[in-house]
């Protein structure tokens, strides 16, 4: 096919020859697009496409979704399960039998000799639903370790807290279409453009349609901050003060909607009381932004007829995550934002099935938003699984950050990592290197043997990627989404589902459960278990999915389609059904550049990788446009310390050091730095990780560091290479 003037060079389109197109969703960010693989007359998948009437995308596809066929024939795809006597030793090829019945006699013998809670499992945010609640199923009640915990930890863990705070249960309240009816749009530490392209594509459709203001808070002049009507440069980590003041100013001028806070919020008269403190005088030599700028945007949130605030990691990624998120849900109780077309607390989430695992992987708890704490939740879930619910313990254990200094003290001897990579993706790279090498026993579950961590591995298992399986993610927006098997599993690597039912039969206790072989089977379990709950499937199915191109929660048993919104009738999760107002006191306990540090280090994504690039860096073209890890610097200050821009200079903390590649861009001001997180044995080395005291998320975006040029540019440049390759 050919476009373009006849003489211009004109733009060829290789026809790929496809014969069959079929339905799925991808599998990178959490916005949930549909997608179409072709496949040719062998088979194989040659393309991807937008699903036309698909209302998450409508046809559109962000780079990494166009050439996502390419995943399945990439690079470093595990083949056949490999073993090892002792960690460093050559990896032999195995069969899956001799894998399996190797992880599951370390996993007892490490039990009966430590204790159940001494072998500890970790996961992830990207494999299907259904796989999420069997491997619950298998820990929670069969294995029974309550060393438990997915590497959405790392992510998403403070917009759950800070809901389970605010609402008393996680559940992002909102969805892309409150685009289309709000009057002002506060994003914080949230670039969509880059993050969520297709997202980003979406509010700009409905800004196309009717101009709304666009209010911007983050401290990097970021794309979707270049777009905005108002940029507020925030100082890092300073978000509470921010929040707290704008709540001061409605409360002061009388903006807020007193109506709603009677109605629907306990709490008031505290949280009253605390906000009084920040007044925007105070607040401005705190937070950077200047008292008059504080003012007009509390004034322009609180007089819009329906305002959101939506947030991604600029607001999780902190020391005070979970607090600002309950800042955010504060700001919109006060001003009877929540429920309401257009106003609405909406965390923009990171990994494609991060919703998933919230629901139903019982990391937190058990299925289905219930928790451990509760007597009732235990029963119910002892009854349908057949088991005893003693087995359960009465309170979540672990998180996935406290689970590695539990190996470092020797109470966690044996671990088992399903699709995450804690050698790239953990702050403090030596120490978790040194913690890795410290386990008696570790399983490494992926689709690429080539992760950074399998070379710390007893034991690989090769698991099936994408759309090689069957079965649901949830969106952002609470829509499930089918993901139906295109291709078959590469080589003998085997669906994350059929490796948990595999391991399930090596145990005693598992026999006792039913673990259901096919995703269908198990997405009926979650059927029932959710009925007439606030994350009700009953009324969703297989084909129901695939033909609306994605359902929201909650769909009641016989509705046509999902809900948009939760809490429109103003009722929360809380016994008493209403959110509870939480005063905010900020602790300001941030490293700060000092003399010695002198840079603020910030850090993010850029639009061609997926986290940990394990994916993404085996894709050509994503790898191509965006091969090298890199730093971004003010050219001011850049120019004081004579680096050029190409060159490369070594980053300092007080944790480590790293090489990188100078960017010079007017992005960063004069006091800070940034670097996409993506980078093996780059960013991690030397950020903070200090944790949130509610999520137990690590601190990514703060830190303070020092720059110096680097005399050998050539021994740089091979350092460099290194951290990228694999
Ligand atoms: Fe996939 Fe996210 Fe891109 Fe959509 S925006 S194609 S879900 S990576």
């Amino acid at each position: 096919m050919l476009f373009g003037r006849k003489h211009k060079n004109p733009i060829k389109i290789t026809d790929k020859g496809v014969v069959e197109w079929k339905y799925t969703t991808c599998g990178y960010c959490s916005t949930g697009c549909s997608i179409e693989v072709g496949l040719d007359d062998k088979g194989e998948a040659v393309a991807s496409r937008g699903v036309g009437g698909a209302d998450v995308n409508r046809g559109k596809l962000c780079l990494k979704g166009i050439f996502e066929h390419e995943l399945f024939r990439s690079a470093g795809r595990g083949k056949q399960p490999l073993i090892r006597t002792r960690r460093f030793d050559k990896f032999k090829t195995t069969t899956w039998d001799r894998a399996l019945d190797r992880t599951a006699a370390e996993i007892q013998r490490i039990q009966s000799t430590y204790g159940r809670d001494a072998f500890a499992i970790v996961s992830t945010g990207q494999i299907m639903t259904e796989e999420f609640y069997t491997l619950g199923k298998l820990t929670r009640g069969v294995i029974g370790t309550n060393n438990y915990d997915g590497n959405t930890t790392l992510c998403m863990s403070s917009a759950v807290s800070g809901y389970k705070r605010s609402f008393g249960s996680d559940g992002p309240p909102g969805c892309y279409d409150d685009f289309e009816h709000t009057e002002c749009l506060l994003a914080i530490g949230s670039n969509l453009p880059e993050q969520h392209p297709i997202i980003y594509w979406r509010l700009q459709q409905a800004m196309e349609k009717r101009k709304f203001p666009l209010i911007v808070i983050d401290p990097r002049v970021t794309m979707l901050a270049q777009m905005a009507d108002m940029h507020l440069p925030i100082t890092p980590g300073t978000d509470v003060v921010l929040l707290n003041a704008l709540a001061h100013v409605i409360l002061a001028e009388g903006l807020e909607d007193r109506r709603y806070i009677a109605a629907h919020t306990n709490g008031a008269e505290e949280f009253e009381a605390l906000v009084a403190q920040y007044d925007p005088v105070t607040a401005s030599r705190i937070c950077g932004i200047d008292e008059d700028t504080i003012r007009n945007v509390a004034r322009l949130y609180a007089r819009a007829g329906s305002a959101m605030t939506i947030w991604t990691m600029g607001i999780n990624q902190s020391t005070h995550g979970s607090d600002g998120v309950v800042g955010i849900n504060n700001l919109n109780l006060i001003t009877g934002n929540i429920g309401k077309p257009g106003g609405t607390s909406l965390s923009i989430t990171g990994q494609c099935n991060a919703m998933g695992t919230r629901e139903w992987s019982s990391c937190s708890g058990l299925p289905g938003y219930r928790t451990l704490e509760k007597e009732k939740d235990r029963q119910e879930i002892a009854d349908f699984w057949g088991i005893d619910a003693d087995f359960f313990p009465e309170k979540r254990g672990l998180f996935q950050t406290d689970i590695f200094p539990a190996i470092e003290t020797g109470q966690i001897k044996g671990l088992w990592l399903i699709a995450t990579n804690p050698m790239t993706s953990m702050t403090n790279t030596a120490r978790i290197r040194k913690t890795l090498e410290k386990l008696e026993f570790l399983v490494v579950q992926d689709a690429y043997e080539d992760v950074e961590t399998n070379e710390y591995s007893h034991v690989y298992f090769p698991a099936a990627v994408w759309a090689e399986k069957e079965g649901c993610f949830t969106n952002t927006e609470r829509r499930v989404n089918l993901i139906s098997n295109v291709v078959k599993p590469y080589e003998d690597s085997r669906p994350d589902l059929w490796i948990f039912n595999q391991m399930a039969k090596r145990f005693d206790q598992g026999r006792k459960i039913i673990f259901p072989e096919t995703a269908s089977a198990v997405f009926d379990e979650l059927r029932q278990l959710s009925k007439g709950r606030m994350l009700d499937y009953s009324g969703m199915s297989y084909d129901k999915i695939e033909e609306q191109r994605g359902i929201q929660w909650p769909c009641t048993e016989g509705a046509e389609s999902g809900s948009p919104r939760l809490y429109t009738d103003g009722k929360f999760e809380y016994e008493d059904g209403k959110a509870k107002l939480i005063p905010l006191l900020f602790i300001d306990n941030n490293e700060r550049p000092d003399e010695d540090y002198p840079f603020w280090l910030n850090s993010g994504r850029v639009v061609e990788h997926f986290h940990t690039r394990t994916r993404t860096g085996k894709v050509g073209n994503l790898n191509k446009f965006s091969p090298t890890p890199y730093m971004e610097m003010n050219p001011d200050a850049a120019k004081e310390l004579a680096i050029d821009h190409g060159s490369y200079v070594r980053l300092t903390s007080r944790r480590g050091d790293a090489v990188v590649m100078v960017q010079l861009t007017q992005r960063v001001p004069p006091n800070m730095v940034f670097i996409p997180f993506h980078f093996h044995e780059c960013v991690n080395r030397i950020a903070l990780g200090l944790l949130d005291p509610h999520s137990r998320q690590p601190a990514f975006k703060q830190a303070a560091v020092r720059v110096e040029p680097i005399v050998d540019q050539e021994s740089a440049s091979v350092r460099n290479v290194a951290a990228r390759s694999f």
